[in-house]
């Protein structure tokens, strides 16, 4: 194979690949493909390309700690629901959570830290199934209520840290 920058020979190359992928600077290693012996050029054919594909999705997720989509799979699966089941608890939409156990999206950092907390507590699961309950937002108590609601009409209100270091 030829490269298509300078029309030198290509090489085999296992070699770290560098590259940036929704902001965040990634290094995937170990993943096949052809770099050119003169440019130093980076090319990929198509199952190359599927798998490196895939070690950026790894990668970017290990970078920002992030779970795998088989330990999104394995948390479902210990809390006994299926896929429509647990899309409902966490108030993603229709098909959300296999795209996310079959690696073709990734899950942002906060619906991250919400499947933790599920897995985290059978309390955290039930005031999830409560919030779902009432369309995704979260109930508050009564006296929660009152309280808020007594201190944004106080007119002595003192806001501390806004301006600063005291
Ligand atoms: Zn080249």
């Amino acid at each position: 194979m030829i490269c298509a920058e300078c029309g030198d020979e290509l090489e085999k190359s296992y070699a770290p690949i560098e590259t940036a992928f929704r902001g965040t600077m990634v290094v995937v290693e170990g993943v096949e493909h052809f770099v050119c012996r003169s440019c130093s050029e980076v090319f990929f054919n198509g199952g190359q390309a599927d798998d490196f594909a895939d070690a950026v999705d790894a990668a970017y997720r290990r970078a920002n700690g992030l779970l795998a989509p088989d330990e999104i799979r394995r948390i479902r699966k210990q809390l006994r629901m299926n896929q429509d089941e647990f899309q409902s608890l966490l108030g993603v939409g229709k098909t959300t959570v296999s795209r996310w156990e079959s690696g073709r999206i990734i899950q942002s950092k906060s619906t991250d830290n919400l499947i933790r907390l599920a897995a985290a507590s059978r309390d955290n699961v039930e005031l999830l199934r409560k919030s779902a309950a009432h369309g995704n937002s979260f109930p508050v108590q009564a006296s929660a209520r009152s309280e808020w609601a007594g201190r944004s009409k106080s007119r002595n209100v003192t806001l501390i840290g806004l301006h600063g270091e005291r």
